[in-house]
Order: C-alpha cells, then structure tokens, then sequence
C-alpha cells in the first residue's frame, strides 16, 4: 500500500524534509580525538559516526522539496525502502535506482551514492514531478547496494574549522567520506548514509520496468 504525503496534487516523497523539520544545531566539541557533541545522547552516532540532529515531523507545515532529511534517509537505504512511498523497494532481488545526470551519463559499476532506491512507480511519478530529474536522469537495475561510508561536513582534524564542500560550484554538496577511512570518520558531521552500487544493469526506458523487474 502507497503511504505518499502530498501536497496539494504533488506527491511529496518520504525523504523530503518538512519546514517543521529543521535541523538542529547543537555546539560541538573536541572529545576523545573525534568530533563530539558537547552534550551527546545516544542516538547521535551511528557505527561510531556522529550525526547531524534533524526533528521529525514529517507532514508538518511545508515541505521543502530541493533538500533531504538525514534521518529518513538513512532508514531508506539501509532497510531498502523506497525514497517516494516508503515501502521495501525489491524487485525480485533487485532495486531500481534513479538518479540525476545532467549530462546523461549512465550509472557506473560500483557508482557510490546518497540517493535510495525507488519503485518503477514512483519513478515514473519523480520524473514527471521533480525538477532535478527533468534536465536528465540515468536509471539502473542494481543486485547490491552494500554500505559504502558517510556524506556530510567535514571539520579540520583537531579543530572546529567546518571545511568546504568537494566543489565549489555546487556549496551544498557534501564532502564523502568511507567506512575504511578511520581518521576521515572522526572528523565529520554525517548527515547522509552512503551506498555502493554492483551488479548495475542500466536501464533507459522506465515503462518496460514492472514489480518483478524484468525490462
Ligand atoms: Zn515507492
């Protein structure tokens, strides 16, 4: 069953975040060599990693569409739900992905990525309502989708000097950082849980994709 919120006719997916759902800044400090809340409670890390802290209020007030809320995000990759409706995303062993490309490059074995998978429903849905999609999309059928590492801010090790994101033309992504870079994950803020992608199989036409994932 689709558990969609709307807003207005446009479906408004599960990881949007809502005006309600700001993320909260909490002062940060230098404890045990790592990054640190001043006042940490016990679900501010992660495999060790410390989260940025997001409310939940999903459904409240106005959703804001170009960003992602770091919490429901994370649950729907690492439990495969899709990124729109919520519900489990396999296709007979497999996961649709779809994701931006501007320059319609396909998506590339062992690609890493934030973005959840996604049903060829909901997919559909996406591209004809979200903006991002519409100057380009690649899609591919994906076997594994093991967890590659954080994205999020990173600080100066040793300091609280936030550094700039990977790319300058773009202030809002966010610096990536793997689960085998020990030194890297103590000095970041993750706010997105990052994937791998194997066994990508592209995929070009989203009508011939059905439930069972067969083009
Ligand atoms: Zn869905």
């Amino acid at each position: 069953m689709m558990t969609t919120h709307r807003w207005g006719s446009v479906p408004v997916p599960y990881i949007t975040p809502w005006s309600a759902e700001a993320v909260t800044s909490a002062p940060l400090t230098i404890r045990h060599g790592r990054l640190a809340y001043e006042h940490e409670g016990p679900y501010d890390r992660h495999d060790g990693v410390l989260w940025v802290r997001v409310a939940y209020a999903q459904g409240a007030g106005r959703p804001y569409f170009p960003g992602v809320h770091a919490w429901r995000q994370r649950q729907a990759v690492m439990h495969d739900l899709c990124q729109i409706c919520a519900e489990p995303a396999h296709l007979g062993g497999r996961f649709l992905f779809l994701l931006a490309a501007r320059d319609g490059r396909p998506i590339q074995e062992g690609e890493t990525t934030a973005v959840p998978p996604i049903h060829p429903e909901c997919a559909r849905q996406a591209v004809r309502h979200c903006p991002h999609l519409r100057t380009g999309w690649a899609a591919a059928l994906v076997t594994g989708t093991p967890a590659w590492g954080v994205a999020g801010i990173r600080y100066a090790p040793g300091s609280l000097v936030a550094l700039p994101g990977p790319d300058p033309k773009y202030p809002e992504e966010l610096a990536r950082v793997a689960y085998t870079d020990d030194a890297g994950l103590r000095w970041v803020l993750a706010a997105r849980e990052v994937i791998e992608l194997l066994d990508v199989e592209p995929v070009t036409d989203l009508d011939a994709i059905g439930r069972a994932g067969v083009g």
